[in-house]
């Protein structure tokens, strides 16, 4: 299939795109002729990347607060056709240990991030009379069980759940909101800790029908085919992109 140009004359905003799978959408994007915003707390590796890519601008933000990410869309050349929300993560803290900061924080950036992000992007598109593609990277964790991460846990369940409420809501105004839900994915994020743990990458192995386990171009492919065209009439999908961890026996 060729797919290059998809997204010729777009504009997407990538949060949490400064590395991991915001990083690889942010590449992906870009090869099919986004121009694309990296955002992310980490402003010097959103600039980093952004001088990578063709046509990119990086900008600084944090999408826990609202003004910022008010800032982070005054700031745009115009209002995005695509919104993919990366942000996110949390500490690991055992449920009996974590306190009111861990639990209220994993809720500010896992929830209330996406769901201020997309509702400034909405806003904006719905402004300008344009369509709106916005793809939330939830987690295969959001049903649980997640030791060590309960907070993180219900954070992605509620975005998940926002996802189909958005979905629902905004159709009307030509926007569309679906999630990926990726399972283990090889990140800054989680090799640090997946190589702490003796055992825990095999384990995770073990449980994926697929064999292996997953790359940030995987889920890339699968949050750009969501944000493009080809799926104009999918909307309020969660598409789990997880090696069959879901299916595994
Ligand atoms: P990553 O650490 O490589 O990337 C996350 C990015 O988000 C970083 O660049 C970080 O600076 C940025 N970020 C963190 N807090 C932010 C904030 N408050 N405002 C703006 N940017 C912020 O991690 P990743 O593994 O690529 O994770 C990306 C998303 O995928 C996360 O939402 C994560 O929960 C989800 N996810 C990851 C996996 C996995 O196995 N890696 C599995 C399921 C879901």
């Amino acid at each position: 299939m060729n797919t290059a140009a998809r997204f010729a004359g777009r504009l997407a905003l990538v949060t949490g795109g400064a590395s991991g799978i915001g990083a690889a959408s942010a590449r992906e994007l870009t090869a099919n002729d986004a121009q694309v915003v990296v955002a992310d707390l980490d402003g010097d590796r959103a600039a980093a990347l952004a001088a990578q890519l063709d046509g990119a601008l990086a900008r600084t933000v944090d999408v826990r607060e609202r003004a910022a990410v008010e800032s982070l869309f005054a700031s745009l050349p115009r209002a995005p056709d695509v919104l993919v929300t990366c942000a996110g993560g949390a500490p690991r803290s055992a449920a009996l240990d974590t306190d009111e900061a861990t639990f209220e924080g994993a809720l500010q950036l896992n929830a209330g991030g996406f769901w201020r992000c997309a509702q400034l992007a909405a806003r904006a598109a719905i402004a300008a009379q344009r369509p709106l593609a916005i793809v939330h990277v939830a987690s295969s964790l959001h049903r649980g069980p997640a030791p060590g991460l309960a907070h993180f846990a219900a954070a992605k369940a509620a975005s998940v759940t926002l996802v189909r409420c958005l979905a629902q809501e905004w159709a009307t105004h030509r926007i569309r909101v679906n999630a990926v839900i990726p399972g283990p994915v090889e990140t800054p994020m989680t090799t640090p800790v997946w190589d702490r743990a003796p055992g825990l990458r095999e384990s995770l192995l073990a449980g994926l029908p697929l064999g292996r386990i997953g790359t940030p171009p995987d889920v890339a492919h699968a949050i750009a085919w969501l944000a493009s065209d080809e799926a104009s009439w999918v909307t309020g999908t969660l598409l789990q992109v997880d090696g069959g961890l879901e299916v595994a026996p």
